[in-house]
C-alpha cells in the first residue's frame, strides 16, 4: 500500500478538506515518490486570452471528485504507486526568463529524484522549461504532443518565447527527437500556406484533427505508437485539443476539434508507452463553463497516474 495516496473518501466527503490534487498529501519530496503533481502558474507568454496562472488551482478544486481505480486499465493507482501534490512551481509574472529558470530548476529536482512529473500549467510555454529539465535526467526524448496549433512558430511579435514557439525552440536545442515526435490534433486556420511546413521541416509527424476524425481513433494510437517506439517520451496535452464544446475554457479555442471520450481512448491507447513525463496546459479557468475543462484537465491526469499503475503491474 502507498505511503503517500489520497484521502478515503468513504471517511471523508469528497467536498471536505483544503484542495491538493485528487486530495493527495501537498509534500516538497522526490524520497519514495512514483509521480508528483506540480502546477506552474505561468500565462505571462499567451498571445490572446490570458488567465491560465489559475489553471493549477481551478484543476485541484475539481479533482476531488476524480477516483482512484481505472477500470479500463484495471489499475488502482495507489496500490502501486506513490503519489504526491508537489504544490506550485515558484513563478515571476510578466518575467519569462526569471520564471523560464525557477521551472526547469524544480522540475530538475523530479526529474533527478527518479518522480515522473505530472504538470498542470500555465500556458504551453512551460513546457519548454520542462522539456529542458527532462533533458537533463533523460537526453533526447520522443514528444507526444496534443494540441490544435503546431506551436512551432519561428518567433511572436518579434519575440521567441512565446506559447506558440517552445517546440520549436526545443528541436532547435535538440532536447527533443523530432524523428520519433508527433504532434496530433492540429487544426484550424494558419496566416499562410507556408505555416503548414513550419513542423515537418522540424522533423515532426503531424496528424492533423481532420485526417485523424477520418482514421478514427484506433488507427490514431497506432500511429503514435509506431512513431515513438520504445523510445523515453514526454506527453503534452494542451486543452484546446478538445473541442471547445468539451473544453471552452481556454485561452485561444479552435471548433473540429475531440471530444473527451476520443481523448479518453487515445490516452489510455498509449499505455504501454514509455512516458517519463507529462503535463496539462492552457486551463483558463475564467472562461469556463460548470468547470467542464477544468474536470477535463483533472480526469486526464488522473489517466497519467493510472498509466504508471498500469505499467507498474505489467512489470
Ligand atoms: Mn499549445
Ligand atoms: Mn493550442
Amino acid at each position: 500500500m502507498a505511503e503517500y495516496k489520497t484521502v478515503d473518501s468513504q471517511e471523508f466527503p469528497r467536498f471536505s478538506g483544503i484542495r491538493t490534487f485528487m486530495r493527495m498529501e501537498y509534500v516538497k519530496t522526490t524520497q519514495d515518490v512514483d509521480f508528483a503533481v506540480v502546477g506552474i502558474p505561468f500565462d505571462s507568454c499567451a498571445s490572446y486570452r490570458v488567465g491560465s496562472r489559475f489553471g493549477p488551482s481551478a484543476i485541484r478544486d475539481i479533482s476531488s471528485l476524480t477516483k482512484p481505480y481505472n477500470p479500463v486499465l484495471n489499475a488502482n493507482i495507489f496500490d502501486y504507486c506513490n503519489g504526491i501534490d508537489y504544490g506550485d512551481v515558484r513563478t515571476v509574472p510578466g518575467y519569462i526568463e526569471d520564471s523560464f529558470d525557477s521551472i526547469q530548476t524544480e522540475m530538475h529536482t523530479l526529474f533527478a529524484g527518479g518522480v515522473v512529473p505530472i504538470a498542470m500549467g500555465g500556458d504551453h510555454s512551460v513546457t519548454l522549461p520542462e522539456l529542458r529539465a527532462c533533458y537533463e535526467t533523460h537526453g533526447q526524448v520522443a514528444l507526444i504532443h496534443f494540441d490544435s496549433h503546431y506551436d512551432t512558430w519561428e518567433e511572436y511579435f518579434g519575440k521567441k518565447y512565446n506559447h506558440g514557439t517552445p517546440f520549436r525552440l526545443a528541436a532547435n536545442e535538440k532536447i527533443i527527437d523530432t524523428s520519433h515526435s508527433v504532434q496530433v490534433g492540429i487544426r484550424g486556420g494558419l496566416y499562410t500556406r507556408e505555416d503548414t511546413q513550419m513542423s515537418p521541416d522540424l522533423g515532426f509527424y503531424v496528424l492533423t484533427a481532420p485526417e485523424c476524425h477520418k482514421m478514427g481513433m484506433e488507427e490514431v494510437i497506432c500511429r503514435i505508437k509506431e512513431r515513438v517506439g520504445d523510445k523515453k517520451a514526454f506527453l503534452t496535452f494542451d486543452i484546446d485539443f478538445l473541442d471547445p464544446a468539451f473544453a471552452p475554457g481556454t485561452g485561444t479555442p479552435e471548433i473540429g476539434g475531440f471530444s473527451t471520450a476520443q481523448a479518453l481512448e487515445i490516452i489510455r491507447g498509449l499505455k504501454d508507452l514509455n512516458i517519463v513525463g507529462y503535463d496539462v496546459v492552457e486551463v483558463a479557468p475564467q472562461y469556463d463553463c460548470g468547470n467542464i475543462t477544468s474536470f477535463a484537465a483533472a480526469n486526464l491526469m488522473t489517466e497519467f497516474m493510472a498509466h504508471l499503475a498500469y505499467r507498474k503491474i505489467k512489470k
